[in-house]
C-alpha cells in the first residue's frame, strides 16, 4: 500500500493542499493538488490530478457558511473516495509563527499546540487559521501524525544584530525581537537558485515575496541574514491590507488623540491599511493597475508600494554588502509585469538593467548586462512543507527504517 501525505496551507479565506507519496523518488510528483477559496463566503473547491488536469470542482452558496472545518472534512471525504489503495500517513501544516520555540519542523502534540497558541497575539491574522485544521484533524483523525512547518524558522540563521530591537533587556527577554516570515517561500527559492544560476546560489540575493502578504529577504549563500518583517507580519513594506513599517508614535497618536482602542488600531493596521487603505479602493494589485490611469489614489498606493520596496532593497543590499541578484515571487511578483519594471528601473544605481522583453515574457531571467541579475521564480511553499514532512517522518517517525536505508 502506498503511503501519502497532505501538505496544508491555510489562510484566512483559503486552504491550499498538495497530496504526495511519502517516499516517491521524484519529490515533485504530486498525487493531487487543489484549493478551497473564498471560505466563509461563496466557497469553491478545485482539485487537479498528477497530470495537472482538473478532476473536480464544487461551489457553495454564501448561505452555506462553508468555512475551514467544512473544507477540511470535505477534503478528507474526497480523499477517502479517490485515494484508491493509498494510505494517509501524515499531515503537514504551514504555521506562520514558531516564535523562539522552534527553528525547524516539529511533530505536533499538546505541548506544541499550547506553545503555538501562545503566539497568536503576534500573528492574529494567521495563527488561528493555521491552528484550526490541526485541531480538526486531531479530533477526526487522532492517529494521523501532524507536523508543523514554520514561516519563521528559515530566519533562524540571522545574526543577533539583525533580530534585535533597541529595547531594554527585560523586554527583549520576553521574546520581543524580529523573527521574520514567508520562510517556507524563501527556503524554496534558496533551494532552486542552484538550478537557475549556481554562482547566484552562493551570492548576495534579495528575494521579493510580493503577494497579499509581502516581505523581502536578504540571502547570503542561500541563508537568511535579514528580512523586512519583524515580531509580527505587520512590519516591512505595505501589503494588500497591512500597513508595513510605521513609526510606533503613529500608533500612540491614533490611540490617544484619535480615540481608537488598542484592538481597533491593531485591526485597522492588519485589515484596512496598505494598498487598500491608501487607495480606498482595493487590496488587489490587478484592480489598482486597471484603475491607476484615471484614479490618483490607486496610483498613489502603487507608487508607495514600489517606493517602499526599492528602499528596502537598498537596506537589504547594505546588510549584504552588495547585490548579485534580485528574485521576484508570489502573486504580484510572479504576475505583475509593471511592478517588476518599476522596481528594477528604480535600481539602476545597483547596476541592474531590465530586459523588458524578457520581463513581459515572464523570464525567468529578466535582466541584461553584466550587473546584478533579476529573475522571476514561482514559489512553492507546499513543496517545502512536503520536504520538511518527509524529513521528520524519516528522522522521528521511522528512524529504524531510515537507519536501514
Ligand atoms: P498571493 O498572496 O501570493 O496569492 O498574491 C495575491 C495577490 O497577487 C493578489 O492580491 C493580486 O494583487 C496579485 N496578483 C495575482 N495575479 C495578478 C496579476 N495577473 N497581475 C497583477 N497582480 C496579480
Amino acid at each position: 500500500m502506498t503511503k501519502v501525505c497532505i501538505a496544508l496551507n491555510a489562510g484566512s479565506s483559503s486552504l491550499k493542499f498538495q497530496i504526495f507519496e511519502a517516499d516517491a523518488a521524484n519529490e515533485r510528483s504530486i498525487v493531487f493538488r487543489g484549493l478551497f477559496e473564498r471560505l466563509g463566503g461563496p466557497a469553491r473547491f478545485t482539485v487537479k490530478g498528477e497530470d495537472g488536469k482538473q478532476l473536480d470542482e464544487t461551489s457553495w452558496q454564501d448561505s452555506d457558511s462553508f468555512g475551514h472545518e467544512k473544507a477540511l472534512l470535505h477534503l478528507i471525504a474526497w480523499l477517502q473516495a479517490h485515494k484508491g489503495d493509498r494510505e494517509l500517513a501524515a499531515i503537514g501544516h504551514r504555521i506562520v509563527h514558531g516564535g523562539a520555540f522552534y527553528d525547524g519542523p516539529v511533530i505536533i502534540d499538546d505541548n506544541v499546540i499550547a506553545n503555538l497558541e501562545s503566539l497568536t497575539p503576534l500573528a492574529p491574522l494567521h495563527q488561528p487559521y493555521n491552528l484550526e485544521p490541526v485541531r480538526i484533524v486531531r479530533k477526526r483523525l487522532p492517529k494521523i501524525p501532524q507536523i508543523a512547518c514554520f514561516d519563521t524558522s528559515f530566519h533562524a540563521t540571522q545574526p543577533e544584530v539583525a533580530t534585535t530591537f533597541a529595547l531594554p533587556r527585560e523586554i527583549r527577554e520576553r521574546g520581543v525581537r524580529r523573527y521574520g516570515f514567508h520562510g517556507l517561500s524563501y527556503e524554496y527559492i534558496a533551494s532552486v537558485l542552484q538550478e537557475h544560476d549556481p554562482a547566484l546560489a552562493r551570492g548576495r540575493v534579495v528575494v521579493a515575496h510580493l503577494g497579499s502578504g509581502a516581505s523581502l529577504c536578504a540571502l547570503d549563500h542561500g541563508r537568511s541574514i535579514a528580512t523586512t518583517m519583524g515580531l509580527s507580519a505587520l512590519d516591512g513594506i505595505p501589503m494588500g491590507t497591512r500597513c508595513g513599517s510605521i513609526d510606533p508614535g503613529a500608533v500612540f497618536f491614533m490611540i490617544r488623540e484619535l480615540g481608537l482602542s488598542a484592538d481597533a488600531a491593531e485591526k485597522m493596521l492588519y485589515t484596512k491599511a496598505g494598498l487598500l487603505g491608501v487607495s480606498g479602493l482595493s487590496n488587489d494589485m490587478r484592480v489598482l493597475r486597471e484603475a491607476a490611469p484615471t484614479n490618483p489614489d490607486a496610483r498613489r498606493a502603487i507608487d508607495l508600494f514600489i517606493y517602499r520596496i526599492r528602499r528596502e532593497i537598498g537596506s537589504l543590499t547594505a546588510a549584504l554588502g552588495g547585490l548579485d541578484g534580485l528574485i521576484f515571487t508570489a502573486g504580484i511578483g510572479e504576475n505583475d509585469v509593471a511592478t517588476r519594471a518599476e522596481v528594477v528601473n528604480g535600481l539602476a544605481w545597483t547596476g541592474l538593467q531590465l530586459d523588458e522583453g524578457a520581463n513581459t515574457r515572464r523570464g525567468p531571467k529578466i535582466s541584461r548586462g553584466s550587473g546584478p541579475s533579476a529573475w522571476i521564480i514561482p514559489t512553492n511553499e507546499e513543496l517545502v512543507i512536503a520536504r520538511q514532512m518527509r524529513r521528520v517522518i524519516a528522522d522521528k517517525l521511522q528512524p529504524a527504517a531510515a537507519a536501514r536505508a
